[in-house]
């Protein structure tokens, strides 16, 4: 489709489900684009307005990348493994951010199997954790995507309680379903880093200990007005934006300028010795 309004971004390794992804997709009107960037070209047909780029950098690197890579003036941040198959749930998604008439506000389907709150231990309750977001792509790459120092899960969550915080309109269209095709994911593996920082973030009295607290099992603390520290924004000017990382990285790897450039795939540069934590984070910001 030319000329979309919206464009779904996406940092994905499963090209076996992306037929899916694209099948569900296929009965939207609004014009829109799937910008997949990710270390795994498609493995089957994709249509004209399905764009693949290859990067190794860690999933929230990837999905800023393509938001500077997408077309649309609205951006809907997807992972691999999603399908909304509703017709015209993304011409009502950007009917409901326009009716918001503010450049920062966030609407979003609802995850049919999530509670979309910062906490789930008692009744629902804190700020709305949306999934599938959507907002201004302008907006979006003002402030340099999100916050670098997220790896791959809840950066768009940081950005959606900051938003609320601040009084902006952040909306889930409950109507809209948004589901999870896959078993498995990333929130095994990265939720001690990343939500642990969201948590430090935003929660009174929150403390990084080790192991980890999980702030989700216990009754909610109050939440900040403001961010305990500001948001680090990707230098989105540098390009190197799809082999060269910006703020922790876990487990993916940089690549050297020169296989960049020559095949993509490098192996000179080693993986960090240890898994970085919030602190060396902190320290290196
Ligand atoms: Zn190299």
């Amino acid at each position: 489709m030319s000329n979309p309004i919206m464009s779904i971004i996406c940092g994905g390794n499963r090209p076996h489900s992306w037929s899916a992804l694209i099948d569900a997709l296929k009965v939207q009107q609004t014009p829109y684009e799937i910008v997949m960037v990710g270390p795994n070209p498609p493995v089957a047909w994709v249509p004209e307005y399905f764009h693949y780029h290859y990067s190794n950098v860690k999933p929230h690197q990837a999905q800023v990348a393509a938001a500077v890579l997408a077309q649309g003036r609205l951006l809907c941040y997807f992972n691999d493994d999603w399908v909304i198959k509703q017709p015209n749930a993304l011409g009502q998604l950007v009917d409901e951010w326009d009716k918001c008439g503010d450049e920062e506000a966030i609407v979003a389907p609802h995850m049919s199997n999530s509670y979309p709150y910062l906490s789930f231990a008692t009744d629902k309750a804190g700020p709305i954790l949306p999934f599938g977001d959507v907002f201004s792509r302008e907006n979006f790459l003002k402030r340099g995507g999100w916050d670098t120092r997220f790896i791959g899960i809840y950066a768009s969550n940081d950005r959606a309680i900051e938003m609320q915080q601040k009084g902006k309109p952040v909306k889930i269209c409950y109507n809209i379903v948004l589901d999870e095709v896959s078993v498995g994911s990333l929130w095994d593996e990265l939720w001690q880093h990343d939500r642990s920082y969201l948590a430090w973030l935003w929660m009174e009295g929150y403390e990084l200990t080790t192991p980890r607290e999980r702030d989700f099992d216990v009754p909610l603390r109050p939440i900040r007005k403001v961010r305990r520290v500001a948001s680090t924004p990707y230098d989105l000017t540098r390009d190197d934006l799809l082999y060269v990382h910006q703020g922790p990285k876990g487990k993916w790897r940089d690549s050297c300028k020169n296989c960049w450039e020559l095949h993509k795939i490098c192996d000179h540069v080693p993986p960090p010795a240890v898994d970085p934590d919030i602190a060396t984070a902190l320290a290196m910001a």
